[in-house]
C-alpha cells in the first residue's frame, strides 16, 4: 500500500472539507496514460501544479547525467530565474537534488522523491 492510498483512506474517514483541502487533482498536463493517482498530495501538486514546472521534471527526467539551470532553460525554452525558482520549489520537496562539480551545480532528479516512488507522478 502506498502512503498516498494510506492517507487518502484516513481523510475519507474524516470530515468531507478537510479531505477537500488536503487532495489535489492531478493537472490535465501530467500524462495520465502512466499516472495512476487520481488525485494529489500537497508536496506533489507542488511538484506539477505549474506545467512548467511538471516539463521541467520531464526534462530532468530524460537527463540521466542531469543538467545545469542553463542547459534547462535553452531546452524548456523560459527565463533563467523562472527556471532556477522551479527547481528551488523541487528541491524543498526533495523531487531534485544538487550536486557540485567544479564551478557548475548539476541538478538530477531525485528518482527515490516521494512524488516518483509513491504518488507515481511520470516524467
Ligand atoms: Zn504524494
Amino acid at each position: 500500500m502506498y502512503l498516498c492510498k494510506t492517507v487518502e483512506k484516513e481523510m475519507k474517514d474524516k470530515k468531507q472539507e478537510s479531505q477537500d483541502s488536503k487532495r489535489y487533482k492531478v493537472p490535465a498536463w501530467v500524462d495520465k496514460s502512466v499516472m495512476p493517482e487520481e488525485d494529489l498530495c500537497p508536496d506533489c501538486f507542488k511538484a506539477v501544479g505549474v506545467k512548467s514546472r511538471y516539463k521541467l521534471i520531464c526534462c530532468l527526467g530524460k537527463m540521466k547525467e542531469g543538467g545545469t539551470v542553463s542547459v534547462l532553460t535553452k531546452h524548456l525554452g523560459l527565463q533563467q530565474p523562472t527556471v532556477t525558482h522551479h527547481l528551488q520549489v523541487l528541491r524543498s520537496i526533495d523531487a531534485v537534488h544538487v550536486e557540485e562539480r567544479g564551478r557548475e551545480r548539476i541538478y538530477k532528479l531525485n528518482r527515490e522523491a516521494h512524488c516518483f516512488e509513491e504518488c507515481k507522478i511520470p516524467y
